[in-house]
């Protein structure tokens, strides 16, 4: 690239923002400050005038209390932007309170953005011209699975091979990577929202209690689990008895929440076998040595790696702060960008323009 002398000096005062562009959480690190946004992918729209209402925490925290008019949505859906104008409009809302923070007024910030492994050239152009039409004054893709284990620390860049676990809010990335890029990958539409409406439907079936997706998920932080607990817990969870109609609270304990989500944590556990299945012997002698690692939310249910260690004889460990793994990783591109950007994923030339 020829150095051109304007970029240079706007990059001398201008912000490098790194996005983690989740299903279920959206964070946000700038350089030199580290994450300064950490908030639910929730966008609250007017349905009469298309205007947003509340984006994030707060528009989260609206779902199932909305009056007629008024709809709660996650932009993303599967990994991928669902609904193009309503993720530009969080993105932008997101970039701008990053800016807002400064004192003295910045040129546009360069953005790195993490992807899905595997996505259509479509869906990664969408998310180029979601950033830029955001406010970017560049915007750069990094796959997640690279960025997660960037920022987990493994090791590569290296002719090694690792894999990475990324179970998020609405999918599970598998990915085996080796020589600074992605061997393999897999994509599973099963991940912490599907063990949300597990838990709704278990507590329909046998209790006639109906409970919300945000007690769903509480319960599944507090007693889920894929492996018996050392002392086993009970929670009261508060609903409405479809039978009587009236508010009634239960309680119910950790053995029954592990019977709620046994299939989805089952099909996890298959999916990374399969993808073991396919690895040539050296890569599975690579992972003996190195294990499996853990990123995103999901992988937080509390016994899910003894759980997958037993199941698939490898070692497997949580990643440090799992959940911030893909924002931390895609930042360090900004810290060596000449040595690092190498990470970073190319756009095909004219691929299918999107309204912005
Ligand atoms: P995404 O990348 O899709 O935005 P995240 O990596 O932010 O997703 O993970 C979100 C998911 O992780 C949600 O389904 C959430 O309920 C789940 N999660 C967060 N903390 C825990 C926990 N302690 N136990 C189980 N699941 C958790
Ligand atoms: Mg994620």
């Amino acid at each position: 690239m020829a150095f051109n002398p304007i970029d240079w000096l706007l990059g001398l005062f201008s912000l490098d923002i790194s996005i983690d562009l989740g299903t279920a959480n959206t964070l946000v690190n700038v350089r030199g400050k580290g994450i300064v946004i950490n908030e639910p992918s929730w966008v609250t729209i007017d349905k009469r005038t298309r205007q947003p209402l509340a984006i994030g925490q707060e528009a989260k925290e609206m779902v199932g209390r909305t009056p007629r008019d008024v709809v709660v949505v996650r932009p993303l859906r599967d990994g991928v932007i669902a609904e193009f104008d309503v993720t530009q409009i969080m993105l932008e809302y997101f970039i701008g309170r990053v800016h807002e923070q400064s004192v003295v007024p910045l040129p546009r910030p360069r953005v790195v953005v993490g992807i899905p492994a595997g996505v259509t050239e479509v869906e990664k152009r969408a998310v180029y011209d979601a950033t830029m039409a955001a406010g970017a004054r560049q915007a750069f893709l990094i796959e997640e699975p690279i960025a997660a284990a960037l920022g987990a620390g493994l090791p590569i860049g290296e002719v090694r091979g690792s894999m990475v676990v990324d179970i998020g809010g609405g999918t599970t990335e598998v990915a085996v990577l080796s020589m600074s890029g992605v061997v393999a990958s897999r994509s599973l539409r099963v991940a912490g929202d599907e063990m949300d409406q597990d838990i709704i439907h278990y507590l329909r079936n046998k209790y006639n209690l109906l409970v919300g997706q945000g007690m769903a998920e509480r319960i599944k932080w507090e007693i889920g689990s894929a492996y018996p607990l050392p002392t086993e817990k009970t929670m009261e969870v508060p609903g409405r008895n479809l039978v009587t109609g009236l508010p009634e609270t239960i309680e119910v304990s950790s053995v029954e929440i592990r019977e709620a989500l046994a299939g989805s944590v089952q099909v996890i556990v298959d999916t990374v076998r399969d993808a073991l299945d396919e690895m040539p012997p050296e890569i599975i002698a690579d992972l003996m040595d190195i294990g499996i690692c853990l990123a995103g939310g999901g992988a937080l249910l509390q016994g899910l790696p003894d759980r997958l260690a037993d199941e698939l004889n490898l070692r497997v460990w949580l990643a440090e702060d799992a959940m911030t793994c893909v924002v931390r990783g895609a930042a360090m591109i900004f810290e060596d960008f000449d040595n690092l950007s190498h990470y970073l994923v190319g756009l095909e030339r004219g691929g299918g323009r999107r309204r912005g």
